[in-house]
């Protein structure tokens, strides 16, 4: 066995694997039209860095999926791709420019998008490395990246089709503005924060001088942008007030107060401060009363022209003057404390401005009514169920997305404006001139579309949208959606949104959401804790398949996984345990080769020996079973079971049960190879490098017509033979397992020597024939012997100086006196209850010693006490066993 190296070591393997299978071209599937495709679009990382431990569980799940379906012999498509992460990359890069003191502004927009190409490229080539690592048998040959030439085709083609319909539109509205990030973001890409922040109760003297009014607010520096005070119109307290006028302290502007029924009169005093430029229930009531709409802050959140003495000041700086201000004129009439919702950039966590601004969205209702209907109706479905609820109640409530923003890293808005005529173009192509003027100085619209706006289109755009490709007729609507249950309402929905309106039909079947992975200890993964799981130092240490069974095994879809050292240990121990049975197995096959035929037919026809019959039985049992969990989408549990099987009766049975039959006529040879190589297949969707590496090796070994397909990643998956089921073999070893466990069980606890035979008796029922056929596998797998196999009715009613265990379908009785040297063992007895008699006399005479109970604390006292009773005990089951032994 020199060329089987004794330990799995996957660092050998593993490149050299992947290598294989990209020179066998088998991760590119074949256009068959009479087949249908299986087909994944992969959820593309961003290009802003390494990929993290949430990005190998997805290209795990949907390697097993796409492993799963190539080996069931669909066309398997899994289409990589890189998303450009318009925010996040252009935050990253500006930070680079940030340490050389420069930033964008001073670059210029040309230079700085050069150096983002440059960063990005870079960044792309390192990712699609460490998806290799991870095992991932996606199409290269597809791969797309979101500002390729084809995906900015779809992007603008959709732009110009939604505008055409009336459902892209520009216009003022309330956005959230990052002041860090100078740019507008949509609703979900707001995290709000709960603070501690403060209410003040500001006053506002009448035009009249005849007193004052109150308000409350908790920013106090969108004062200088009020256009009126608002009452309920039902509320009797402020009936008399409509229409009187009161002045803005210290920039004495005059303001009304009006009536309107978005007021709430429980909050504060009930009146109301009304800033339309920066709050959205503000803008609705000025657009229904017409008042003016006062911006009072530039980009940067610094105070504008509009803030009077207060222009130039930083937004907190503007709000610590005004309330200085107030308190000074006496104006301030109190200041709570008041926690509240802060809504925060998700990108820099810079405190957001609502602002009024010219941006645009798009219309979302109509294209929500579809994408909810297609869910509804099942032709999408969501697993777990229990996102379904939650992504319609979000459907439902969905509002116009602002798609704009204020940007350079993205695809352009595809709209120009003329510099002469004030005409604005909306076209797929780069206009020469202005339609209606005729005019060559076009300037086009500065910003940039959402990155969502681009993974949106994903699942079509990839496969050649708008053009009517060969690939996008043959594999979309793809299959399966795989992703984070977090970016459900970022992502899934948008594309569900798109998909339909741009390709006329749902862009998957299946949506299957995953869980978040947490540290071992259930805490959120971050840089700042340092719990951060690295995937490739993963690698290096445990295997890829090692990681991989970590990150799935046992796992179900939906549910967040605690993920540590001690699961990266089971891979690997599975790993080496897998890698040894399959040596042992080589080995066998090397001294003792089998024909084909012989090989064939252990999965065809019943065999002899009833243990053979029983592990090809359970073999065929758990092949159907992964057939219904994989279709269940159940794969961690599929996982699970394959494992289970493998190493809890194929390694740790079967193996030590054949050994005594190997050389011999009766040889279990071709059972052993067969149902090596049938795991293989089975697992491979899960561990794919030692699968191969095992299977390559099997196949070697065994004659050329048995195993026709060159690679494991393409051998058909296994398919359950009904006829092999046998349930009775199975109720016979399973009593013979139970027998030895029990017989091995007692023998530890009573620290029998490994070489020492124990006497047993087992008083079987219906079985006694059965398992007396088998009493030389419970002797030698037990040790024990003389071994009797007894009907039931024969077992002594009190058997005394035995131990009597009561089994499922057997009882054990093991003599005593065979498991223990009653000398020795008296000898052993006596000496540890000398030692324990010393340690109670010694504790009870301290207890009784009032020198030590007066002056020790009584958790001291208490714990002496525990530990005397604890002795005792002891003692007491010592004296029981020394006359058991007598
Ligand atoms: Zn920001
Ligand atoms: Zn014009």
């Amino acid at each position: 066995m020199s060329d089987i190296p004794k330990a799995y070591e996957p660092k050998q393997v593993e490149e050299r694997i992947y290598k294989s299978w990209m020179e066998g071209g088998y991760f590119k599937p074949k256009i068959d039209p009479k087949k249908k495709p299986f087909t994944i679009i992969m959820p593309p990382p961003n290009v802003t860095g390494e990929l993290h431990v949430g990005h190998a569980l997805t290209a795990t799940l949907e390697d097993i999926m796409i492993r799963w379906h190539r080996m069931l012999g669909d066309p398997s498509l899994w289409l990589p791709g890189i998303d450009h992460a318009g925010i996040a990359t252009q935050v990253v890069v500006e930070k680079e420019l940030a340490k050389e003191g420069l930033d964008r502004h001073q670059v210029g927009r040309e230079k700085f998008e050069e150096r983002t190409w440059a960063w990005a490229n870079k960044s792309r080539s390192a990712i699609t490395h460490q998806h290799e690592r991870l095992g991932a048998s996606c199409d290269w040959s597809r791969e797309r990246f979101t500002l390729d030439d084809g995906p900015v085709k779809a992007v603008k083609t959709a732009f110009v089709r939604l505008y055409d319909k009336g459902l892209i539109y520009r216009g003022e509205r309330i956005i959230n503005w990052c002041p860090r990030c100078r740019t507008a973001l949509s609703d979900l890409e707001v995290q709000s924060k709960d603070l501690n922040g403060n209410m003040w109760h500001m006053k506002y003297p009448y035009a009249d001088g005849s007193g004052y009014i109150t308000v409350a607010t908790t920013r106090p520096e969108t004062y200088l942008g009020d256009a009126a005070v608002a009452v309920n119109p039902e509320d009797e307290r402020y009936n008399g007030l409509i229409g009187k006028k009161v002045t803005l302290p210290v920039i004495n502007r005059e303001i009304p107060i009006i009536a309107d029924e978005a007021i709430d009169r429980a909050f504060g005093t009930g009146m109301v401060k009304v800033t339309p430029a920066h709050d959205p229930v503000d803008f609705e009531i000025s657009q229904r009363h017409n008042l003016p709409v006062i911006h009072i802050l530039n980009p940067d959140a610094s105070m504008n022209d509009n803030a009077g003495p207060y222009a130039g000041l930083d937004r907190f700086e503007a709000r610590k003057k005004i309330v200085e201000d107030f308190e000074k004129a006496g104006l301030m009439e109190k200041i709570e404390p008041y926690s509240h919702a802060i809504p925060h950039c998700f990108r820099c966590s810079t405190v957001i401005e609502p602002e009024v601004s010219r941006q645009w969205f798009v219309k979302i209702a109509p294209l929500a009514a579809p994408a909810i209907e297609a869910v509804r109706d099942g032709r999408i479905q969501i697993i777990p169920e229990r996102f379904t609820k939650i992504y319609l109640s979000w459907m439902e409530n969905i509002r116009d997305w602002c798609i704009s923003r204020q940007l350079w890293w993205g695809h352009r808005i595809p709209v120009w404006y003329c510099g002469e005529c004030s005409e604005m173009t909306v076209s797929i192509d780069t206009p020469t001139k202005c339609g209606k003027c005729g005019s060559t100085g076009l300037e086009q619209d500065p910003d940039v579309l959402d990155t969502w706006f681009s993974s949106g289109l994903w699942p079509h755009s990839t496969l050649g949208w708008p053009d009517q490709t060969e690939d996008l007729k043959y594999f979309y609507p793809t299959s399966v959606m795989e992703t984070g249950y977090d970016i459900l309402f970022f992502w899934v929905a948008r594309m569900i949104m798109m998909g339909i309106e741009d390709a006329a039909d749902v862009p998957f079947r299946t949506v299957y959401l995953h869980g978040l992975i947490r540290d071992e200890k259930g805490e959120k993964m971050s840089k700042m804790k340092g719990n951060v799981l690295n995937p490739l130092t993963a690698i290096d240490k445990f295997g890829c398949d090692a990681l991989r069974f970590a990150l799935t095994t046992g796992t179900a879809p939906g549910n967040d996984l605690n993920m540590g050292q001690h699961r990266l240990e089971a891979g690997r121990n599975f790993a080496n345990k897998l890698w040894n049975a399959g040596r042992f197995v080589l080995k066998a096959l090397e001294a003792e080769p089998i024909t084909a035929q012989a090989f064939m037919e252990t999965g065809l026809k019943k065999l002899e020996e009833s243990e053979d019959r029983w592990i090809i039985s359970r073999l065929n049992r758990l092949t159907g079973e992964v057939d219904t969990m994989m279709k269940g989408f159940q794969f961690g549990e599929a996982e699970k079971e394959i494992h289970d099987f493998l190493w809890g009766e194929f390694c740790d049975w079967y193996i030590e049960i054949s050994k005594q039959r190997l050389g011999k006529a009766n040889t279990p040879m071709p059972v052993l190879a067969y149902v090596l190589e049938t795991s293989l297949r089975l697992l491979h969707p899960f561990m794919p490098f030692i699968t191969e590496e095992l299977w390559q090796d099997l196949r070697e070994r065994l004659p050329r017509e048995t195993l026709k397909a060159p690679a494991l990643i393409i051998a058909a998956y296994p398919e359950v033979n009904q006829k092999l089921l046998d349930p009775e073999s199975e109720q016979v070893m399973e009593a013979v397992m139970e027998v030895v466990r029990t017989i091995r069980n007692a023998r530890a606890e009573y620290k029998v020597e490994m070489g020492k035979w124990v006497e047993s008796s087992v008083y079987a029922g219906s079985l006694q024939s059965a398992l007396k056929a088998k009493a030389a596998v419970i002797e030698s797998l037990a040790r024990t012997r003389p071994l009797s196999i007894l009907p039931r009715e024969q077992r002594p009613a009190n058997a005394e100086k035995a131990m009597v265990y009561v089994l499922k379908d057997a009882d054990v009785v093991i003599p005593l006196a065979g498991m223990v040297d009653a000398g020795a063992e008296k000898a052993r007895l006596t000496k540890e209850m000398e030692v324990l008699d010393r340690e109670i006399n010694r504790l009870s005479g301290r207890l009784a010693d009032s020198q030590f109970t007066s002056k020790a604390p009584p958790a001291v006292i208490e714990k002496e006490k525990g530990r005397l009773n604890e002795y005792q005990d002891k003692f007491a089951r010592m004296k029981a066993e020394l006359q058991q032994l007598a």
